[in-house]
């Protein structure tokens, strides 16, 4: 299903031009126009679900597939030295276009980026307390 307000849709079947760096039958991978770094690319399917409680559990091993061999044409052809795999959901967690996207981000040594977060210092009593919410 496409949705006809979604940008991602419209770019993901060529409605809409875009820097295509690779595509198969489910998935058009793009170069992010606000790049944290170069070569910064995400994964679009080509079919649209909102975010990963949406998308299919097929269609999402495939995501992965794809921003798999996309990391090595990146790490390969840009020389990175490594590289983060982003995915959010949802507003609260940086969400802004509601299309499933999986941002493929090659880092280079003194890149000056930061995809991190501030590590809390929960007591071993709280850490039972969430491990006791989640499996029951
Ligand atoms: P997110 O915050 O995970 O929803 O990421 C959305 C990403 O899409 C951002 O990194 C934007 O820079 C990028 N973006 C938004 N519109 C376009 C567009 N038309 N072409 C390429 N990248 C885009
Ligand atoms: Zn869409």
């Amino acid at each position: 299903m496409k949705d006809n307000n979604c940008i991602f849709c419209k770019i993901a079947n060529g409605e809409i031009p875009s820097r295509t760096v690779y595509e198969n039958d489910m998935f058009r991978v793009i170069l992010d126009n606000g790049p944290a770094t170069e070569g910064h690319a995400l994964v679009l399917p080509k079919e649209h679900y909102a975010d990963l409680f949406e998308i299919p559990q097929e269609t999402a091993a495939e995501a992965m597939k794809t921003a798999q061999a996309v990391a090595k044409l990146l790490k390969d052809k840009l020389n990175a030295d490594g590289l983060n795999i982003v995915q959010n959901n949802g507003e609260t967690a940086g969400q802004t276009v509601h299309h499933f996207h999986m941002h493929v981000i090659p880092r280079y040594k003194n890149d000056g980026q930061r995809i991190l977060w501030r590590p809390n210092q929960p007591t071993g009593e709280e850490l039972d307390g969430v491990l006791q919410k989640i499996l029951d």
